[in-house]
């Protein structure tokens, strides 16, 4: 190191005269001692907060209040009030976390979610709704496809690549968006007190490598995924504002939910003498999810719990024809394309909503049904002169019984 014997004890930065005792560091051009080192140190943690703080001011996120919030979510998704409203006070907070809790020392921990309910009751459009209202990046995952390390199968990491390319690869943006997590429950560990055993055999340890993306760290993210591309460069994506939305059925829950009741019902009589025993998914808590086999890690991650209720004929009906982007309408609107009116006389209705509760199918049920009544209609009605659609009950079960017995054959 240069060193000019006049100045060897002195601090290039600060001018002071260094004891022998003391460290100072030789450069090219000059020297620094101990103090101003701790003082640049400060400083750049201090520059940094700062140009993060700046960069928070910057962020677009169109937030709304939790009763906005609930507005818009009712424009989609049917029923489901308690978790609507949950959910609304979640992400407000959340949000509210990310924007102005920049400045402050006060901790304001993340709101990670989970949704519990049967399959197709709208838990992904939920979560759909929210990332697009918020115009955040949105990815889904499945929990059942990870493994931990060194197993076959995908990396957790591999979350993150998704909600990167959702991002067009704006990592400031990717970290800002939501992750859904799906079939959650798949990765229940074995041995807890649930009676439905259908998991993983590494649930555990995907549970804990999950752990790593939900505590909020820095994560080397695979930009293209996988393994296949070994030789990529990793992106580091900070997870601590990423809202992780975890979701699945949680076969049996409201057995335990039961269980964990009547226990406490022995010491405290009174307060749970009015339990509705056709509902008890309205009691679930962190509790129930861990003798469901999560690890009480993953669940003091995900602090806000709610569900999903199971969709009645009536709830059906609804979704049919309520939502912006109700089915009925999306057919109305095809057929307008071609410049002929559709309607669906209210018999068709609900003719298409008692199949999908006779076939045990679910919201989902509803467009495959719906799409063998149309499927002829959508092939002749362009080619003919016709401007008039009305589906009729009679049309409708015709088309649906057609289809059915062609499906057979
Ligand atoms: P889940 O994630 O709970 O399995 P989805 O959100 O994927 O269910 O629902 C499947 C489809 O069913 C959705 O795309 C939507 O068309 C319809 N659907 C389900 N639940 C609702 C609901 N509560 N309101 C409106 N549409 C719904």
């Amino acid at each position: 190191m240069p060193k000019s014997s006049k100045y060897d004890n002195i601090c290039t930065f600060c001018g002071s005269q260094i004891s022998y005792k003391d460290i100072l560091i030789h450069g090219q051009v000059g020297a620094i001692c101990e103090n101003c080192i701790k003082v640049a140190q400060d400083m750049v943690k201090d520059m940094h907060a700062e140009n993060e703080r700046e960069e928070l001011a910057n962020v677009k996120i169109n937030l709304l209040k939790p009763k906005e919030i609930k507005a818009k979510l009712d424009e989609y998704v049917i029923g489901q009030e308690e978790a609507k409203k949950v959910i609304s006070v979640a992400v407000y907070n959340h949000y509210k976390r990310i924007l102005y809790d920049a400045k402050d020392d006060v901790d304001i921990e993340k709101s990670n979610i989970i949704l519990v309910g049967e399959t197709g009751t709208g838990k992904t459009l939920m979560a759909r709704t929210i990332a697009k209202m918020l115009d955040v990046p949105f990815c889904i995952a499945d929990a059942t496809v990870f493994t931990e390390a060194g197993y076959v199968g995908e990396d957790v990491e591999s979350i993150l690549t998704r909600l990167l390319q959702a991002a067009d690869y704006d990592v400031a943006r990717a970290e800002r968006g939501i992750v859904f997590i799906d079939e959650i429950d798949k990765v229940a560990r074995k041995g807890a007190d649930n009676p439905s055993i259908t998991r993983d055999v590494s649930g555990e340890g995907v549970q804990q490598s999950l752990l790593k993306l939900l505590e909020g760290s820095l994560v080397n993210v695979p930009p293209q995924g996988g393994r296949k591309h070994p030789e990529q460069k990793f992106t580091v994506v900070n997870t601590k504002n990423i809202l992780f939305i975890g979701s699945g059925a949680f076969n049996s829950i409201d057995k335990i939910i039961g269980e964990r009741m009547n226990t406490n019902v022995i010491g405290y009589n009174t307060k749970h003498k009015n339990v509705d025993k056709n509902n008890m998914m309205q009691y679930i808590s962190a509790h129930d999810l861990k003798s469901f086999g999560l690890i009480p890690e993953l669940c003091g991650r995900f602090p806000v719990i709610t569900y999903m209720n199971a969709l009645d004929a009536q709830a059906l009906r609804r979704i049919l024809v309520e939502p912006k982007n109700a089915l009925v309408k999306q057919y109305e609107r095809l057929f307008s394309l071609d410049g002929i009116a559709l309607t669906f006389e209210d018999n068709a209705l609900d003719y298409i909503v008692n199949k999908a509760v006779e076939l045990n199918l679910g919201a989902r049920g509803l467009r495959s049904i719906i799409e063998k009544i149309m499927t002829d209609a959508m092939y002749e009605f362009p080619s003919m002169k016709k401007k008039k659609m009305s589906i009729t009950e009679d049309y409708a079960r015709t088309q649906f019984e057609q289809s059915v017995f062609s499906d057979l054959s």
